[in-house]
C-alpha cells in the first residue's frame, strides 16, 4: 500500500485519546512509508494526522472542494493540495489516489465517507481494503448496529468482511495488508482462469 485515505473528525472529540490516535496512525503510516490522502484541513483529528506526517517528512495529499476552501482551515504545509469542484469529486479523487481507507473517530462526514467506501466495495466499484480504527471503543455501537442490520437481513453476513476493525493502528494496517494480498491473489486467479478460457 503506497497511500491510505484517512477519514476522520474535523473536531478533536471529547477524549485526549482521539487526537492521540491520529498521531499514532500518522506514525504507523510513516514507519511503513505510506502516504496520507485526506480532506486537507488543519482542524481536529484531520489536522493532527497531517501535522504528524508533515513534521516527520511524510507525504500528505489534501483534497478539498472550492466551497470549503478557506486558508484558515486548509493545512499550509501539505505536499500537495488538490482543489476540486464539489464533494462528489472530492470523494472520487480521494478514493482514486489511495490503495486503502481508514476511518478514525469522526462525525457525519467521516461516517458518510467510510460508508461510501464500504458500499463501493460491496458493489465492486473498488477492491481496496477498508479499516476502522476503534479508539476507546468508539466504533462498538456502530458494529453492534451492523450486527443488527445483518440479523434483520439488510446486510449479507459475508459483507461484514468488507472492512476490518481494530483498536491498534499497526494491527489494523497488518490486517489490511493481508486483505490486499488476498484480493491480489483472487484477481490473479481470475486473470489466469480467463486466459485458460
Ligand atoms: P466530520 O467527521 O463530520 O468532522 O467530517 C470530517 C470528514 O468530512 C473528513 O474526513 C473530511 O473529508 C470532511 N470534512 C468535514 N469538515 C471539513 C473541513 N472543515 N475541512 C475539510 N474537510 C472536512
Amino acid at each position: 500500500m503506497k497511500r491510505i485515505c484517512v477519514y476522520c473528525g474535523s473536531k478533536p472529540g471529547s477524549r485526549p485519546e482521539y487526537l492521540e490516535s491520529a498521531k499514532n496512525l500518522g506514525h504507523a503510516l510513516l514507519a511503513r512509508n505510506i502516504g496520507l490522502v485526506y480532506g486537507g484541513a488543519s482542524v481536529g483529528l484531520m489536522g493532527k494526522i497531517a501535522v504528524t506526517m508533515i513534521e516527520n517528512g511524510g507525504e500528505t495529499i489534501g483534497v478539498i472542494p472550492e466551497s470549503l476552501f478557506d486558508s484558515e482551515i486548509v493545512h499550509p504545509g501539505l505536499t500537495e493540495l488538490i482543489t476540486v469542484e464539489n464533494m462528489h469529486q472530492r470523494k472520487e479523487t480521494m478514493a482514486s489516489l489511495a490503495d486503502g481507507f481508514i476511518a478514525l473517530p469522526g462525525g457525519f462526514g467521516t461516517l458518510e465517507e467510510v460508508f461510501e467506501a464500504i458500499t463501493w466495495s460491496q458493489l465492486k466499484i473498488h477492491i481496496k481494503p477498508i479499516g476502522l480504527l476503534n479508539v476507546c471503543g468508539y466504533y462498538d455501537p456502530l458494529s453492534a448496529f451492523i450486527d443488527h442490520a445483518v440479523a434483520q437481513e439488510f446486510i449479507k453476513p459475508k459483507h461484514q468482511s468488507l472492512y476490518t476493525i481494530h483498536d491498534d493502528p499497526d494491527n489494523l494496517l497488518d490486517e489490511m495488508h493481508e486483505t490486499m494480498k488476498c484480493i491480489s491473489k483472487q484477481a490473479e486467479h481470475k486473470i489466469v482462469e480467463r486466459a485458460l478460457g
